[in-house]
């Protein structure tokens, strides 16, 4: 799982303000550093091979890598260097040199030339509060607020706007970068819109696309991007980047808050932060009551609709793999299902199968629009026939 459902739902949670999201922004370390092959030292090979020579770079980039593993603040540090003035001339590494006048107006939040296309969610959810900011100059505050739930795509109304801008001069900076992310949330109409600019691009302008889903872009704009592959870091260097950051009594949980994050460390520390950790016991004490029939489904599934349903679907599914691992013999060891004491043979290996089935249905359509009322409560129901067969 990426993330942890949150403890406070989407829809109760106001709107905060970018100053607000910026004094608890924990794991996203930007714009605290610039330097990020120096903080997120997985990143040094792809930093280097990107940077070597701005000049000759590609105007369409593709940024891609696992969930977790800092390709934002990458993305971040990437735009701002090619917005610099004087990039790479204090250090021996190519980076912003967050002096000049350019890099000063990048981190305000304010760069005319720097224009950022993302999704409500994410402007309100991702680690990267400048996002907030940024997505401002794009996005129809008032049509978000009438909205009940933050929109999860990147429409093509934004991409036209984007256009627009580009066709005009920079303003303070030699060139105009635009970055996308998530760029596999455009929409069908926002990518063809895309292609215009990917064919035609103004001079001097960079288009940044970052998606930990390239597969869900069209072939038509994957083609037109030079890849950027941002390497996730390994497992033991993962540990040890998150155990310098986590609070000394909760450094032996680096592992566990890896492995629930699906291994990118940024997200660990965003899952610790967020309180994964007595979230998670409080879902499988509600399980667990769901299994002794001390607790309906329909009530858990009230419980867990409160919860962000992606990052909801993906832990489900952690907790069935780790379940149906245990019923085969095969053992976890501090997992959720040995949290929940499952025992070899306790259950039917098909209704297992079965829930896991249902699980990566949702999986698959998690970020689109759906009823996700009902979804968790399908869910529910067939948690509970999977653990009480
Ligand atoms: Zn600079």
């Amino acid at each position: 799982m990426k993330k942890t459902p949150r403890k406070t739902s989407a829809k109760k949670a106001p709107r905060k303000t970018s100053a607000e999201t910026a004094g608890e922004n924990v794991a996203g370390n930007y714009p605290g550093h610039a330097d990020i092959p120096g903080e997120f030292p997985w990143t040094r090979d792809a930093w280097t091979r990107a940077t070597a020579d701005p000049n000759s770079l590609h105007h369409g980039l593709l940024i891609t890598g696992a969930p977790g593993a800092a390709k934002r603040e990458f993305a971040f540090s990437l735009c701002q260097l090619l917005l610099c003035e004087n990039p790479g001339e204090k250090t021996a590494a190519k980076i912003p040199c967050n002096q000049c006048r350019n890099c000063k107006l990048f981190r305000a939040g304010t760069h005319p030339d720097f224009h950022m296309l993302t999704t409500e969610l994410e402007a309100r959810e991702g680690r990267i509060a400048l996002a907030a900011q940024y997505c401002e100059r794009y996005q129809d505050a008032a049509a978000r607020e009438r909205r009940a739930k933050p929109g999860k795509v990147i429409a093509v109304d934004q991409v036209r706007l984007l256009i627009e801008r580009f066709s005009m001069h920079a303003h303070t900076s030699a060139r105009k970068v635009a970055l996308l992310m998530p760029a596999d949330r455009l929409n069908i109409n926002a990518a063809n819109a895309l292609l215009k600019l990917l064919e035609e691009p103004p001079a001097n302008s960079f288009l940044i696309l970052l998606s930990a889903l390239p597969g869900k872009l069209p072939a038509t704009v994957r083609s037109r991007c030079m890849h950027i592959p941002a390497a996730a870091p390994q497992p033991a260097a993962a540990a040890e980047w998150l155990r310098a950051r986590l609070p000394k009594n909760d450094a032996e949980l680096a592992p566990m808050l890896l492995e629930a994050a699906g291994g990118g460390p940024l997200d660990a520390l965003k899952l610790h932060a967020g309180g994964f950790l007595e979230l998670q016991a409080q879902f499988l004490r509600d399980i667990s009551a769901m299994m002794r029939g001390a607790a309906s489904a329909l009530d858990v599934a009230a419980k867990f609709a409160k919860h962000d349903f992606p990052h909801f679907v993906d832990w489900l599914q952690r907790v069935c793999c780790g379940v149906i691992r245990c019923n085969a013999g095969a053992g976890e060891t501090g997992g959720p299902a040995a949290q929940l004491g499952v025992r070899r043979g306790q259950f039917a290996p098909e209704a297992l199968f079965n829930l896991y089935d249902r699980i990566g249905y949702y999986r698959g359509i998690a970020r689109e629009p759906l009823n996700e009322q009902l979804a968790v409560e399908e869910l529910t129901l067939a948690l509970r026939r999977a653990l009480r067969s």
